[in-house]
């Protein structure tokens, strides 16, 4: 959100005050200081003048250390360098040559001769009082005008004070109306706002309101928008912070931030708190991100844990939290009475898509021809956030084309950009392109011979974003897992490209660069995360709760070695089989380069047709 982020990003009221008015105090009190406890100027003057003043009798006392004296006079003289200044005071070298008996002559002359120092600094209290005197009279004034102004501590109440927005029910409003698709979600959710709004109803027959109710789940699902609705319903004040602001705090402060929070939300009860990405203090304690600054993400959370189990169950606060890597919270927090209801927000299905693109089309102007069934379809794997980004893209498109309502052409084009990139209109030479030509139909043509393989719904070599070419292909159906022999078609299918150009030109391209960073991930991901390897066997190597605390990998150098080799193995086989597959096909290859050479763009049904190959 835009605007969640101007507000937080805002600079506490008053901050800037704060840091002018404390330079003018620095230097006032300098000024001042310096002022009044800075002795009288004491002049230089010559040995022989200060003879002359013994012997005027005009010297009052002496101190003498080495070479230098150091005394006062009964009347001020004037200083010989700079004559307007006159003082009491003065210095005097004796020049170590003097062979005169001047301690006698200073008796004499009834000088008191001191083993004092002259310059000794002013009584304790006298320095207090000088010192910081002007400095408290300028606080204490200051104190008093912004208290007049309306905040009780003025600049400073920033530091500890929660910056818990209130959510305040003003302008439009979020409701359960504006949220779609994740119904079981949702549904705990209603549950909680009628819980606050009726406890009775609940109590009455000895039920308990739940601690805390933490959502998780990927990104853009809709948490946060979830817990917005949850404001505009509940009719109860709603408290949320976002931890990742925790991070940014100076030492010590999250913690009285948390404990401000909660006290505001117990006064304000029966109230919401909804701390958003909780992840971002809520890490496993001594994990991988242990290593300076948690102490700040600890404190902040055992003070979270603190006050949740501070809760009697009678307060009426509920505290939701967000997150979309529940894996990696401290278990602490997920003990009961604390984060003790878990609802886990899933991407949407297919009917949930529909009904999201539903609420994003709401207000936007449709074509009899849109179909969102269709477009929901087409749409797998995709979360809120995207599918309300691609009903922006297409109103947006629409627009540039000067239509008075979104066509179902406008939604294609949306999701071309959004899936594919926006069209680069760059000059290849004609070697680049048909380089280009090859390669795209080498992952085409693979994705189209494979196996149980997604569909190919679309090749072409206009440029968009960083890539000369695309072949994208997309799944029929929502796919929940994914088997050994579909991730290998799938490998075989990213190496397509550099293996077409090795076959036809007998060298590579760095275009190929991202396919094999794909390949070697998923490759990784086979061996070291899904046990799809014999050799190493159904062991977890990569994943974020196997890492010491420095963040290595919790595996020994040799099970390393072993997955690299499996990870190379896996490689070089899929590869063998990429080329391997389009020799024995070269001419369904040469003949979808020449149509893409002369068409740029092939959809689906052209692409197999051209291919000699059945839909499967
Ligand atoms: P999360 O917090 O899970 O990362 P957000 O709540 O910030 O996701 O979602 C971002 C935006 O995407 C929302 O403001 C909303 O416009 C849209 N969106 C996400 N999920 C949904 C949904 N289930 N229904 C309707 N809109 C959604
Ligand atoms: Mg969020
Ligand atoms: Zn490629």
């Amino acid at each position: 959100m835009p605007e969640d982020r101007d507000r937080r990003r805002r600079p506490p009221p008053g901050g800037r005050w704060f840091w002018v008015a404390l330079v003018i105090l620095a230097v006032i009190n300098l000024l001042l200081s310096n002022a009044l406890l800075s002795p009288a100027p004491r002049i230089r003057i010559s040995y022989t003048e200060f003879l002359a003043q013994v012997d005027a009798g005009n010297v009052v006392s002496v101190v003498g250390t080495g070479e230098t004296i150091q005394g006062t006079l009964a009347e001020p003289i004037s200083d010989p360098q700079n004559p307007q200044v006159t003082s009491t005071e003065f210095e005097t070298v004796r020049p170590a040559f003097a062979e005169d008996d001047l301690l006698a002559r200073l008796i004499d002359a009834g000088v008191t001769v001191n083993a004092e120092d002259p310059d000794r600094p002013p009584p304790l209290w006298q320095q207090v009082v000088f010192g910081f005197g002007p400095t408290l009279l300028l606080v204490w004034l200051w104190l008093m005008l912004f208290r007049r102004a309306g905040s009780a501590l003025g600049p400073l109440a920033g530091l500890g004070r929660s910056q818990a927005r209130r959510y305040e029910a003003s302008g439009k409003r979020t409701t359960f109306d504006d949220v779609a698709g994740i119904d079981e979600a949702e549904a705990e959710l209603v549950e909680i706002v009628d819980f606050l709004k009726n406890p009775e109803k609940y109590t009455r027959l000895g039920g308990r309101i739940p601690k805390g109710v933490l959502l998780s789940g990927p990104p853009g699902t809709g948490k946060t928008l979830l817990a917005r609705a949850v404001a505009g319903e509940a009719g109860v004040p709603f408290f949320s912070i976002s931890a990742s602001e925790f991070v940014e705090m100076v030492v010590g402060v999250g913690a009285s931030r948390v404990r401000d929070l909660f006290k505001t939300a117990k006064e304000n009860a029966p109230s919401i708190i909804f701390i958003d990405e909780l992840d971002a203090i809520g890490r496993e304690r001594g994990g991988s991100m242990s290593i300076g600054g948690h102490d700040e993400r600890e404190q902040t959370l055992n003070q979270i844990l603190t006050e949740m189990d501070g809760f009697t169950g009678r307060e009426g606060v509920v505290v939701i939290a967000a997150t979309n890597r529940p894996e990696i919270l401290d278990r602490a927090l997920l003990r009961p009475g604390r984060f003790d209801r878990h609802v886990v927000v899933n991407p949407p299905d297919l009917k949930g898509r529909r009904a999201i693109l539903e609420v994003h089309t709401r207000d936007k102007p449709l074509a009899p021809d849109v179909d969102l069934d269709a477009v929901a379809a087409a749409t797998p794997g995709m979360v809120g956030a995207d599918l309300a980004n691609l009903c922006n893209e297409a109103a947006l498109i629409a627009a540039r084309r000067d239509r008075s309502t979104i066509t179902m052409e406008d939604f294609y084009d949306a999701l071309e950009k959004v899936v594919l990139g926006a069209e680069r209109r760059i000059m290849m030479s004609p070697e680049e392109r048909r380089r280009t030509a090859y390669h795209e139909s080498g992952h085409a043509l693979l994705g189209m011979l494979q196996p149980g393989a997604d569909p190919v719904r679309k090749v072409s070599i206009v440029p968009r974003g960083r890539a000369l070419g695309v072949t994208l292909q997309s799944p029929e159906a929502d796919r929940y897992s994914y088997s050994e022999e579909y991730l290998r078609g799938k490998i075989i299918g990213m190496l397509g490209g550099r293996a077409a150009e090795e076959i036809v030109f007998g060298d590579v391209s760095t275009g190929a660069e991202n396919d094999m960073v794909q390949a070697t991930q998923l490759a990784r991901s086979m061996v070291g995360r899904w046990g799809m390897s014999e050799v190493v066997g159904p062991v977890t190597v990569f994943d974020d709760r196997m890492v010491d605390a420095f963040g290595r990998p919790l595996v020994s150098e040799k099970t390393m070695e072993i997955v690299d080799d499996e990870v190379r193995r896996l490689v070089d086989e899929c590869y063998e089989a990429a080329r391997k597959q389009l020799t024995e096909h070269r001419d369904r290859l040469e003949a979808l380069a020449a149509a893409l050479l002369e068409r740029e763009t092939l959809d689906e049904e052209e692409a197999y047709r051209v291919a000699g190959l059945p839909r499967s």
